[in-house]
């Protein structure tokens, strides 16, 4: 039975939903497309208010395989700041494929936080670049507006959408992930599994529910 009603006091949280995330993308996840029109759904029925993030690097990024001689796309390297998956070249800013998707519906996204665009640091968190330091003043911003609970949707289930929710847990909000308006990358990880199951279990224990576009009272 559908039993979510979102009041004044939640807020959908949009990741990533930009083209170089979807099919024929520069890092493309398996029906990634699929959430926009899952997405729209939510933004047409129960939600009011919206943010959304945008990936956004500039071109030579430190978490460009290529900006690493003798490194490959997906290769873990260590940063100053701790272990850093390498990536394709993507979400270069001003590109095509960095815009939100075109057939999202803006109307209600109130706020658009950009990240990664400091050359040296990558950031997944809506909430803080991969050093779990830098802000990006998302926090203040939700709590000037008197949010509490935290819906999130997008790209990519096991990055972005994953450490925006363990961050946002942490820093007190109740957070549950749409799942079904979320795709992931699932990289194959060296003590079984993949990183999908691996992010699930660790927000699972966070206390991040796991919910679908059903769950709404529309
Ligand atoms: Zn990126």
């Amino acid at each position: 039975m559908p039993s979510i009603r979102p009041t004044d006091t939640d807020m959908l949280g949009l990741i990533d939903v930009q083209p170089c995330f979807m099919p024929g993308g520069a890092l493309a996840i398996a029906g990634g497309d699929e959430v926009v029109p899952a997405i729209n759904r939510l933004l047409a029925g129960p939600f009011v208010q919206v943010f959304a993030t945008q990936d956004w690097h500039p071109p030579g990024h430190s978490s460009f395989a290529s900006s690493h001689p003798g490194r490959a796309p997906f290769d873990s390297i260590a940063m100053p700041y701790g272990p850093q998956t390498l990536w394709p070249d993507h979400a270069i800013q001003r590109s095509a494929e960095a815009e939100l998707h075109p057939g999202l519906d803006q109307r209600r996204i109130e706020l658009i936080i950009r990240k990664g665009f400091r050359p040296a640091i990558d950031s997944y968190s809506a909430f803080f670049e991969n050093d779990r330091t830098t802000a990006t003043g998302l926090d203040g911003w939700l709590r000037a507006r008197g949010i509490r609970r935290l819906f999130l949707a997008g790209l990519a289930t096991d990055y972005c959408v994953a450490f925006s929710a363990e961050d946002a847990a942490r820093l007190g909000y109740h957070v549950c992930v749409i799942e079904d308006a979320c795709r992931g990358i699932g990289l194959p990880l060296p003590e079984g599994g993949d990183t999908i199951a691996a992010a699930k279990a660790r927000l699972a224990a966070a206390g991040v529910r796991f919910i679908t576009a059903a769950d709404f009272v529309i």
